[in-house]
Parts: structure tokens; sequence; C-alpha cells
């Protein structure tokens, strides 16, 4: 692992045929025909890797395959991952195969990634039909030690579960005690085509959780551009996409915020290769053989450019803000993005402690950010006022940052001891400040507690979680008296109530210093 940010991941995958680096998405290779050939894939686009479906080869090329291999039969020189079949169970019901056969063939034509037989859920299925797909899947990957001889090819284990979410911590338990390389949902595809990010969010959390944290998570049929973000964020390290040549096929056109259709397109907002050049009145005038090959490229081309944004926003540590700027795209992804709250805790967990850059804050949204979530968990935990402290002096954020050496705070320093407050020497001075909530003086330069943007006016649900932290934190104190020093113009009465609540709760007294003086200049 090299970069990480929230629970997403830039890390190295060694395989036989060569290293990768994930997140990564491996275009879905159909062996019977293509719109974009193997070779044109890692020439072209640069995939490093593709995925293959192991069933319809062995159904029909069988001898090829073992003979050449499945590199040589693809034409491609890179790493290869080979699904079952599993997919084709779904679709079709029955196959003509047995999972100790797709084992052995999977060896058989060398494949470098290679997936058990499992048996997908679905969606929308009885709970009995769910239990009995984790149920089996888990008696072939029991089954699967001994069958396979090769010790060099990666294996998959797939979890199962669909939308009952405590059969998914069950697979994904039982999976994960399992020696395989890398662990993968199953069955997402119609959650995500249904545009159910939430059910999605619940299924992949549910499967890390259960899971061993160091182990790659493939996220099977996730090959829109529009979730990959959310999908890496929640710890999903591999992809496949068919979905760009099925959506060619059908004349639609690929975005990274969503779909759009080659016959209501008057502008091709990209400048790709295969649209460089391009009016869509001009591509609709093509051959369909013509126009699914732009599309599909086209499509391509999106999904590379989206997962290199992802992979940067990493780096930058700046996921958290472009999940915010992709939750735009549609409101699904926005109530998807708003269920991390329920997952705040773990997030916070596993994510790392500093970054590179400030953090961008927007609204109450942002308060499942683990920076915010930490600091809460932090003051509760490990932190205590300075001894002396009999005072607790409370003031509002200052526009500058760090607080201290903010102009405002200087003034209104000045006119605190102006006003007689001989009580300086054993006060104690925090802030109150959004997001984070109490801020002590001392602490201020600590990172991210200068090192962040907020929009302003700071909406109701923001307040009140400061006003709640303000709250926590008297109500756990040992202060003697509160000085709470009011902003109304930004903060209106709400935490100055809370204040008042928390010290009559521990019944000492609060002294309020209002009006426009304080305030802003
Ligand atoms: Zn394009």
């Amino acid at each position: 692992m090299k970069h990480r940010d929230l629970l997403g991941r830039i890390g190295k995958l060694k395989t036989k045929s060569g290293v990768l680096e994930t997140p990564l998405l491996f275009p879905v290779i159909n062996p019977l025909s293509q719109v974009v050939a193997p070779r044109e894939m890692r020439e072209k686009f640069g995939f490093q890797a593709v995925i293959t479906n192991a069933y319809i080869i062995k159904k029909h090329l069988e001898d090829e395959a073992k003979s050449k291999g499945v590199h040589a039969l693809l034409d491609f020189n890179g790493v290869v991952m080979t699904d079952s079949g599993a997919y084709q169970i779904l679709q079709y019901g029955e196959i003509e195969t047995s999972p100790e056969q797709i084992v052995k063939f999977q060896e058989a034509i060398d494949t470098d990634i290679a997936t058990i037989l499992d048996v997908p859920t679905g969606w929308k299925v009885s709970r009995s039909h769910a239990e009995y797909t984790v149920n089996e899947t888990i008696k072939r990957a029991r089954q699967l030690a001994t069958v396979k001889t090769r010790d060099d090819v990666l294996w998959v284990g797939p979890v199962q579960g669909g939308e009952f979410l405590d059969l998914v911590q069950k697979s994904a338990r039982q999976m994960g005690e399992l020696p395989f390389h890398i662990y993968a949902l199953g069955s997402p595809t119609q959650v995500m085509e249904q545009y159910r990010f939430d059910v999605l969010v619940d299924m992949i959390m549910t499967a890390k959780m259960n899971l061993p944290q160091e182990k790659p998570l493939h996220l099977f049929g996730a090959g829109h551009p529009v979730m990959f973000a959310l999908a890496v964020a929640l710890g999903c390290d591999l992809f496949d996409s068919a979905a760009y040549a099925l959506y060619a096929k059908e004349d639609r056109y690929m975005t990274a915020y969503g779909t759009m259709r080659l016959n209501e397109m008057e502008y091709f907002p990209c400048s790709c290769p295969a649209c460089t050049g391009r009016t869509p009145s001009e591509v609709r005038d093509e051959l369909a053989m013509d126009r699914q090959r732009i599309l599909a490229m086209h499509n391509l081309y999106v999904c590379i450019a989206e997962i290199n944004r992802v992979k940067q926003a990493i780096i930058n540590g700046r996921l958290w803000e472009y999940l915010r700027l992709k939750s735009q795209s549609h409101p699904a992804l926005f109530q998807a993005l708003k269920k991390l709250k329920e997952y705040a805790a773990y997030l916070e967990e596993h994510s790392s402690l500093t970054k590179k850059s400030g953090l961008f804050f927007f609204d109450a949204v942002d308060l499942a950010r683990p920076e915010v979530v930490r600091h809460r968990k932090r003051l509760e935990e490990r932190y205590s006022p300075p001894e002396k402290a009999e005072t607790l002096i409370l003031l509002p954020q200052t526009a500058e940052k760090p607080f201290h050496k903010s102009k405002e705070y200087r003034r209104i320093v000045k006119i605190l001891r102006k006003e007689a407050l001989e009580k300086l020497e054993n006060a104690h001075l925090c802030f109150y400040a959004a997001p984070f909530g109490v801020v002590p003086i001392e602490l201020d330069e600590t990172y991210p507690l200068s090192q962040y943007e907020i929009a302003l006016p700071i909406d109701l649900e923001t307040k009140r979680y400061v006003a709640e932290q303000v709250a926590n934190y008297i109500k756990k104190s040992g202060y003697k008296e509160i000085i709470f020093v009011e902003d109304r113009e930004n903060w209106n009465e709400v935490v100055t109530e809370a204040c008042e609540r928390a010290c009559k709760k521990r019944k000492i007294p609060l002294k309020v210093l209002s009006g426009n003086r304080w305030g802003k200049p």
C-alpha cells in the first residue's frame, strides 16, 4: 500500500504476469467477439490487465485455450483474470460445468487471477435462496484447497448474501478465514443498475468490515465511472467493466457524472481521442459497427480518466471532497454519501492521521468525515484541560486561522482584560468552531484544526453539532465558571443555550458576554 485516504488505497498487486497498481479497472473481454481487441486495450489504452469469462472459453474454445493458454488465445500480453461463469448462472440458470472443472480449467489455461465457481445471490430473491447461495459458495470455497494444484495463480473468493446484510456478514467472515488472495463482492450489478447506491454502501461496508483488511477487494460488475469514487472510498480495490461495451451497443455514452443517449446529444462533453474531431450527429450517421466502436472507446477513456482522478484525489488527501463533488451527479449518490454517517466510526479508525492538504467543509454532511469524528473522540478520550484552569472562556471561531494568532482574538483578549477579568490568569481559553466543536487554544495549530476552509453561513445542523460538543465538554470538565463570548451574527443562540443548559446541570455560573462588540470588526 503506497497511499491511502478514507478506506481507499493505492497499492501494488503482484501476479505471475506482472505487478498491477490498484485501484484497477479490468475491461471485460468477450472471448467470442470484441469491439476493442485485447491487444489494443494494452497498447492504445494502457490497460495492464483484462478479465474474461472462463466458462464461455471452456464452452466454445476449450481445446485451443488449453493448448495455447489464455494469454495467447486473447492475444493479450499482460495480466489475465478469469471470472468463473457465475454471472451466467445468474442470467441463464444452471450451466453445464462443475465447480471442480472450472477450477482445473482456469489452472490449465494459465490464468493469473482465477475465480471459484460461486453462486451469485442476485437481487430481489428470497432469504432462503440467499442463504443457499451463501452456504453453497462457502462449501465450494472450502473445496478449492483439495482441487487446485498450482500455487502461482491468485484465487478470488466471492462474498455473497445480496441485500441481506447478516448473510453478507456471515459470508465475509467465513470466506475471510479461507486463504484467498483476493476477495470479491458478488452480484451488486443489479443494485447499481437500480441506482441503489445506499444499499451498495451497506453491502460493501458489511463485507469490508468482516474481511481481512490487508487483502484486495474486487467489486464485481461495477463498471460505471459514476460510482468508482464511492466504491474506492469504501475500500474496493478492483473493478471490472463490461458496461463500456454493453452501453456502446445501446448507443449510450458514459460520462463521469452519468450516462447520456447518443441520439439526445448535440455536443460531446469530452476531448478523448474518440470524441475529438467528431460531433454526435456525425457519430449517429456512422454504421452500427463503427458507432459502437467509437462509443466503446470513449467509454473506456472516460473510465480510465475517472480512475486516475480518484487515485489523484487519494494522493492529494481529497477523496472526501471528490466524493462530495460526485454526489451532486444524482440524488442516489448523495443519499449514499449521507449513509456514510452510519459508518463514520469505522472510517475514522481506518483513515490516515495527517494529509498534505487542508480540508474543505460545506455543510453537515461533512460531520461524518474522519477528521471531525477523530477530534471528537480524542477530545473525549485523551484530553484534559490545564490543571490550574478554573474559568473556561469560550470564544467564537475567527475567520483567520490559527485562531489565537488572529486580529479578532487579540481584540477580544484586550477587551476581556479591560473588563476586569483579573481571573484571566486561571482561565483556559477554548474556541467553539465549526465543524470540530471545542478547540482548546493550545491545540489550535494542530492538524487539521487550522488547516481547513468552511462555507459560511454555518448551517443549522452543524451549529447544533457544535453546540452539543460544547455542552458535552462543559459537562465533563471541572471548571468552576464559564465565560461565554457570543457571536450572534454567525451562531444565533444555539450554542449559548446549550451552554446555559450544561452550566445549569453542573451548577456553575455562566457569564455571557454578548453584543456586536465581540463579533466581527
Ligand atoms: Zn470521449
